[in-house]
């Protein structure tokens, strides 16, 4: 999976998607939390020349979602060896018995994927027996399933507010960093601002108000390759983009393009990206 030419292809599309971050973060209204976003690389079914290739250009915070395939990166000799400051952020739809697995990966940064007051609880416990008392808490956030849809994990909205007051009060070992959202896919913005990233975004407003918590400390976690200029335009302080540093990802069982059935190429594209979004 890895040839010549393509340590300088990730360089400048990880530059073009940093320098969009940025310009995007400065097109925010004043009366937005003034946070400038942390980009997510998101390094799924990519080789680990990858990661350290990004990490060689800067690039700090990466994102897998599933457990084994972070697991078998993180403890990857040579991303230890050359990205001792690697942050993984966890995306992936999190089961209860692979919470102690997933809590044993080194440089583990955040779970943003937290979608159930039990699976807090899980964490938080199994976080504390695997950790010395006085290490540092692990970060999470409250993935919020904002668009409904069956395919996606998430809490239903209308739970925001009581699993983050759990998580508060009664998971000592959990520090809650804020809300994530996947949000459907393919939404179009000509119609107006993405209805999932609004919702989060009053969900927030609920959690502050009820928790008296400040705008500025509860995070978003919302926007990826398609729409993370958007998704920061209107708050978000986190975005997950993979394929537009990383290139389109090839999935082992999916057909190859000769063999797939006659559609359009940017269809079959769509029928990819969905089957990597959809956190089963
Ligand atoms: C794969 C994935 C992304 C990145 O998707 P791109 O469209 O490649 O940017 C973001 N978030 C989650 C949860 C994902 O699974």
């Amino acid at each position: 999976m890895w040839r010549a030419g393509m340590s300088e292809e990730i360089g400048k599309a990880l530059q073009t998607v940093v320098e969009r971050v940025k310009q995007a973060a400065a097109r925010r209204p004043q009366t937005l939390p003034c946070i400038s976003p942390r980009l997510v690389a998101v390094s799924k079914t990519k080789p680990p020349e990858m990661v350290i290739e990004a990490y060689r250009q800067g690039q700090r915070n990466f994102g897998e979602n599933y457990v084994n395939e972070l697991v078998e990166k993180a403890s990857d000799p040579q991303i230890l060896l050359s990205c001792p400051e690697i942050k993984w952020h966890f995306i992936g739809h999190l089961q209860k018995n692979n919470v102690n697995k997933l809590l044993g990966v080194p440089n583990l940064f955040m779970v943003e994927t937290v979608d159930s007051v039990k699976l807090a609880d899980r964490v938080n416990g199994s976080w504390q027996r695997l950790r010395a008392a006085n290490t540092q808490r692990l970060k999470v956030m409250v993935q919020v399933n904002t668009s409904g849809e069956d395919s996606k994990h998430g809490l239903p909205p209308e739970e925001t507010v009581q699993t983050v007051k759990h998580i508060v009060s009664q998971c000592p070992a959990l520090h809650f960093m804020g809300l994530m959202t996947i949000g459907r896919h393919g939404y179009d913005l000509s119609k107006g601002p993405n209805p999932d990233f609004q919702m989060l975004l009053s969900r927030r407003q609920e959690v502050c108000d009820s928790l008296q918590l400040l705008l500025g400390e509860v995070e978003l976690s919302m926007g990826m390759s398609t729409d993370f200029e958007h998704a920061i335009e209107v708050g978000a302080t986190n975005v997950r983009v993979g394929s537009t540093i990383f290139g389109e990802r090839d999935y082992p069982n999916t057909p190859s393009p000769e063999r797939r059935p006659k559609v359009g190429a940017e269809e079959a594209t769509g029928k990819m990206e969905r089957l990597a979004v959809s956190d089963h």
